[in-house]
């Protein structure tokens, strides 16, 4: 897999990939990450990247030929994706991010200030995804998002690949309830059933804890479940 990110600011998400899980992803080659900033492509001596929008309104807009020539210069391969950060796009859940894994490159447009230049989206036509109905500064933090969701589903990024099989949403439904060292924590024990070594109980126990919390926390999970069941 290898992340391509267009941002105006590769260090914030450099960083982020240079630390724990990721970076062991990262150093054994599970993903490579490469950034690349549209203001290396201006044309102009002030590498200017935004102007005012046409129409009037606050704000600045990116323009589209650092954003586009940037994009001409990333090398694609075979079965790559471009996604635009949008809060126009569609919703990102377990469901697209295993999608989203099944390629071997995914190019991610950052925007920042008021967002892009519309030509930028009619000639790149991206998949645009967006991380909730909220409107953040920039596109860093969600494509930070796509890259270590995505990570997770490939091997090799977490130690065992049990280690996602019960998270939530695996299965449809949220995760039970989990509990280590000690057992017994300011009055608050641990549940005896988790004690006992026998694992057909603690099975049984741990999916009627996901089936609770499911119900209370997200009805509306727990209706998507029971119709697939
Ligand atoms: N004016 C735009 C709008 O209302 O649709 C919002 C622009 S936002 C301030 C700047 C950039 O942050 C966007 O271009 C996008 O890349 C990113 N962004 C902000 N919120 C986001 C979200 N919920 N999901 C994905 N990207 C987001």
């Amino acid at each position: 897999m290898i992340f391509d990110v267009l941002t105006l600011f590769p260090e914030v998400i450099e960083n982020y990939c240079n630390i724990s899980i990721m970076k062991r992803a990262k150093d054994s080659k599970v993903f490579e990450l490469r950034t690349t900033n549209p203001r290396d492509y201006t044309l102009d001596k002030h590498k200017k990247v935004d102007d005012t929008p046409y129409g009037g309104g606050a704000g600045m807009v990116l323009m589209p030929q650092p954003y586009i020539d940037a994009y001409e210069s990333v090398e694609k391969i075979d079965n790559s994706i471009t996604v635009m950060l949008s809060p126009q796009g569609q919703p990102l859940d377990e469901n697209l991010v295993c999608e989203l894994s099944n390629y071997n490159q995914i190019i991610m447009l950052c925007g920042h200030y008021e967002g892009f230049d519309e030509r930028i989206r009619e000639i790149i036509k991206p998949k645009e995804i967006s991380i909730g109905d909220f409107v953040l500064t920039g596109g860093e933090l969600p494509a930070l998002c796509v890259i270590d969701a995505v990570s997770r589903k490939l091997e090799g990024t977490l130690g065992k690949i049990e280690s996602a099989h019960d998270d939530s949403f695996s299965n449809g439904l949220l995760e039970y309830p989990q509990y280590t060292k000690p057992r017994d924590f300011r009055g608050y024990k641990v549940p005896e059933i988790l004690l006992n070594g026998n694992h057909k109980e603690i099975d049984k126990f741990r999916y009627e804890q996901q089936i609770e919390r499911t119900k209370s926390r997200r009805p509306e999970l727990y209706e998507k479940f029971l119709n697939r069941q």
